[in-house]
């Protein structure tokens, strides 16, 4: 991931307009490709949110292999 950082606008949640942001990746529409930049705080709820996904899966990944266990016993 690059992570420049520039003064700008944050395009997630808090849309301040002039903040220290980095990159945070590409974005995709149906005019083209383009980069997205979000300041720090945005930045760690998206991270704590995909931990938290990331958490989940892991746990469901768990349960269907301990049921999947049980089935062939
Ligand atoms: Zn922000």
């Amino acid at each position: 991931m690059k992570l420049n950082r520039a003064m700008g606008p944050c395009w997630l949640g808090c849309r301040r307009e002039r903040v220290p942001v980095k990159w945070f990746g590409p974005v995709r529409t149906r005019d083209g490709d383009g980069d997205m930049f979000a300041c720090d705080a945005c930045l760690a709820t998206v991270e704590r949110m995909v931990a938290e996904q990331l958490a989940r899966r892991d746990a469901d990944d768990l349960r269907s292999r301990s049921t999947a266990r049980r089935a062939y016993l």
